[in-house]
C-alpha cells in the first residue's frame, strides 16, 4: 500500500499509529537487519501500526501491520515498502497523474509502480543478504498486487 506522502491529510493514521508505539515488538533478526539499515542509511523508522505503508521521505516512517508475522509476510511487506522508499520520480510517475481526470491511466501506472516496488524490494533483499523463500514471496506479492489489479 502506498499512502500520499503528506499524511497530515490523514490525522487518523497518525493518531492510531501513535497509540501503537507502546507495543513495539522485539523484531526478529532479519526484520531488525532491514530496519537497522533503513535507520542508518535513510533515517527511516520502522514501526508497527494499523496499516502497512511507506509514509514518504519527509516523514521517514514505514508502518507494518502489527498482525503480520515479522519473519514471513511482515518481512516481505517491509522489503516491499523498502522498494517504495528506493523508487525514483520516474518510478512514481503515477503520482503526477490526476486520478479524477484520468482514473484508468492513474490505476494502470499505480499498478506498474507496485510491481516495481516488489522487484526493487527483492533486489534489496539479495544485496543485504536477507533470505527470502521465493514461493512465499510470490504468494504475498500476488495477493497484494491483486488488490491493485482488480481495480484496473
Ligand atoms: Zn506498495
Amino acid at each position: 500500500m502506498l499512502v500520499q506522502q503528506n499524511y497530515h491529510n490523514f490525522p487518523w493514521i497518525y493518531k492510531k499509529n501513535c497509540l501503537y508505539l507502546g507495543m513495539i515488538k522485539k523484531y526478529p533478526k532479519q526484520f531488525k537487519k532491514v530496519s537497522d539499515y533503513l535507520k542508518e542509511k535513510f533515517g527511516i523508522d520502522v514501526l508497527l501500526g494499523q496499516i502497512t505503508a511507506f509514509m514518504g521521505h519527509k516523514n521517514k516512517k514505514i508502518f507494518i501491520h502489527h498482525n503480520h508475522n515479522l519473519e514471513k509476510n511482515g518481512l516481505y511487506s517491509l522489503l516491499h515498502e523498502v522498494g517504495h522508499a528506493l523508487q525514483t520520480d520516474k518510478d512514481n510517475y503515477f503520482k503526477t497523474i490526476d486520478e479524477d481526470k484520468e482514473p484508468k491511466k492513474f490505476k494502470f501506472y499505480q499498478y506498474i509502480n507496485e510491481i516495481n516496488a516488489w522487484e526493487k524490494g527483492l533486489l534489496f533483499a539479495n544485496e543485504l543478504g536477507i533470505k527470502v523463500n521465493i514461493e512465499d514471496w510470490v504468494k504475498v506479492q500476488n495477493e497484494s498486487l491483486h488488490t491493485y489489479s482488480k481495480k484496473l
